[in-house]
């Protein structure tokens, strides 16, 4: 069997579109668009091109660029306080702050300040109490991409045994509670797992969220499965791949992501749909 490519560029591109028209009918109803807010502190080279990268695809799906860059020594209570500006601004609808942050800044008070209506990253622990515990919130960014694949795709989820590789508050344990609120049998394994290549095998769904290239293996992926690639890992010559021994699993799975132009696209789609999640959702109340 050769696998279905799931591409990652098409869906986030026709997501975008979509967060365009919402945000234009918002803008119309409201007399502002909906506002995002990037927070970056430091020198990090990959946090810049990131946060740039979001900026601009905000910019072009029409909404706010909200944009504070702080000194890699900037103080924490400078931090905590430009957060706290950010909460109370009312042109601003989600607030990104990107990590890593320096040394001196405990990451963990700096997210756990964030509003949660403003958490488009949701990654604070209210946005990940929400998600597991079945309450309304925002999800964080790149598992609701791998959730959007797998529903382009359409991929059955209800029933299907479903196994993540990755516990990562970022994506393993979010991905695998928003399989369960679709109604997947899901099991989570990470670095202690025993066999994994045995129970990745029963996997009619396989999310492989690790930073290994070349993990998973053809042998690990049963026929016919659909196999979600997260990794992002950098070759010695400079190229992009994933966790996923792509060339060998396609010929195997029924369907298949790549990397890049897999997971990777989703997520700053997901972050500009999130925006306007929120936006509309605090017009609401
Ligand atoms: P992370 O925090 O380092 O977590 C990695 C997880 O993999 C951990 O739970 C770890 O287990 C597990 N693990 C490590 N080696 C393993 C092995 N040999 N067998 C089984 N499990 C193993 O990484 P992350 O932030 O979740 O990111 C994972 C990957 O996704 C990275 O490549 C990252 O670059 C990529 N990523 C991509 C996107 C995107 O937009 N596409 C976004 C975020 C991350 P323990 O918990 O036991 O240590």
């Amino acid at each position: 069997m050769t696998a279905t490519i799931i591409d990652g560029r098409a869906v986030a591109a026709a997501l975008r579109a979509e967060v365009a028209v919402r945000a234009a009918a918002f803008t119309a109803r409201h007399g502002r668009p909906p506002g995002l807010a990037t927070v970056l502190a430091g020198d990090d080279p990959a946090s810049h091109v990131y946060v740039r990268s979001k900026r601009k695809q905000a910019v072009a799906a029409g909404l706010a660029d909200i944009h504070r860059s702080l000194p890699a020594d900037v103080p924490e209570a400078e931090l905590l306080a430009e957060v706290e500006r950010l909460n109370g601004d009312e042109a601003v609808d989600g607030i990104l702050v990107q990590l890593p942050l320096p040394p001196q800044v405990d990451a963990s008070r700096v997210l756990a300040l964030i509003d949660p209506a403003k958490d488009v990253d949701g990654l604070t622990a209210v946005s990940a109490g929400r998600l597991a515990s079945g309450q309304p919130g925002l999800s964080p960014c790149t598992p609701s991409g791998c959730m959007k694949l797998l529903g382009h795709a359409a991929v059955p989820v209800a029933g299907a045994r479903a196994v993540v590789i990755g516990r990562s508050n970022l994506v393993g344990r979010p991905v695998a509670q928003l399989l369960l609120l679709a109604d997947a049998t899901v099991t989570i394994a990470h670095s202690r797992t025993r066999d994994l290549a045995g129970l990745c095998a029963e996997a009619d769904i396989l999310i492989a969220a690790v930073g290994r290239p070349g993990l998973v293996r053809s042998a690990w992926v049963k026929a016919g499965a659909a196999v979600i690639d997260v990794g992002i890992n950098r070759l010695p010559d400079g190229r992009l791949t994933g966790d996923v021994a792509f060339a060998e699993v396609a010929e195997r799975a029924g369907w298949i992501t790549p990397v890049p132009g897999g997971v990777g696209p989703m997520t700053i789609a997901c972050l500009l749909e999130n925006t306007v999640i929120a936006a509309e959702a605090r017009a609401r109340t």
